[in-house]
């Protein structure tokens, strides 16, 4: 696999604990929107710990741009990459994944889960084909809420946000289950599921798709 050593050229945090990260671009360099690349860090001791990022920006734009969520909880990459400043350097492989658009649907998102949506959303919105798609987005709490500006322009009112552990959120409140994606989506047989979110997350909602019909054909995630 080839490997490249890139400049971090900007750093922004977005979130309480979420940075977007823009980093140089090799010379050709391609991936399809929905896909993630392994990176580390090139600090002493971290070079060989590689772990799964996925790019947030279109595949012309000049810089790669990745946005990544910091586990302050432990010692591991993504605390790391928070304490990381502009001129650091970073390896990343080529791109490969299994999230990318096939048309029309539903997409569902936990937390940093929304990062693959982000770039389909945008290449969407430059191509005018925003559509009927739609996004529900959960999180914990308001603040944890990534690009919500952004999403809300690009998707109005197809924008749904749930929020599972703050009491006065404005928004939907509790957990994805089946009654609430009953309570957003219409057509369980003809369109497609993007899923993308951590373990439970995803246990949980395609357990709720399915049962609500959806077509495993139908559904899209990082297996
Ligand atoms: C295809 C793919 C694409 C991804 N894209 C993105 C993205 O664009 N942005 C993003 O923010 N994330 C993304 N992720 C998730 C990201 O890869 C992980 O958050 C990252 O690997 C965590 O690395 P780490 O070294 O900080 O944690 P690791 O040490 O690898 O630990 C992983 C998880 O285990 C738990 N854990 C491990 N050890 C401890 C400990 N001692 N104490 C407490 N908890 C512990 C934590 O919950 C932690 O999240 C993606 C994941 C995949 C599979």
């Amino acid at each position: 696999m080839e490997t490249f050593r890139l400049k971090i050229l900007e750093k922004k945090q977005i979130t309480h604990d979420t940075n977007c990260f823009t980093i140089e671009k090799p010379e050709g360099y391609q991936f399809v929107p929905g896909q993630a690349t392994e990176l580390s860090l090139l600090k002493e001791g971290w070079e060989n710990e590689k772990r799964p990022f996925t790019f947030t920006n279109l595949p012309e734009n000049k810089h790669l741009e990745f946005i990544i969520k910091s586990y302050h909880d432990h010692e591991g990459v993504t605390k790391r990459l928070d304490e990381a400043q502009v001129g650091d350097m970073v390896e990343i492989g080529d791109a490969w994944g299994a999230i990318t658009y096939k048309g029309e649907g539903v997409f569902i998102a936990g937390g940093a889960g929304i990062t693959p949506f982000i770039s389909i959303f945008r290449e969407l919105r430059k191509k005018n084909q925003i559509g009927n798609n739609s996004l529900i987005f959960a999180n914990k709490t308001n603040s944890d809420i990534i690009l919500f500006d952004e999403l809300k322009t690009i998707l109005g009112n197809k924008f749904h946000n749930i929020i599972a552990d703050q009491d006065d959120t404005a928004y939907d409140r509790g957990l994805i289950d089946k009654a609430y994606l009953a309570s957003k989506i219409s057509d369980f047989k003809d369109q497609h599921f993007y899923l993308c979110g951590p373990e439970g997350f995803m246990e949980a909602v395609e357990k709720a798709l399915k049962e609500l019909g959806a077509n495993p054909d139908s559904l899209v995630f990082e297996k």
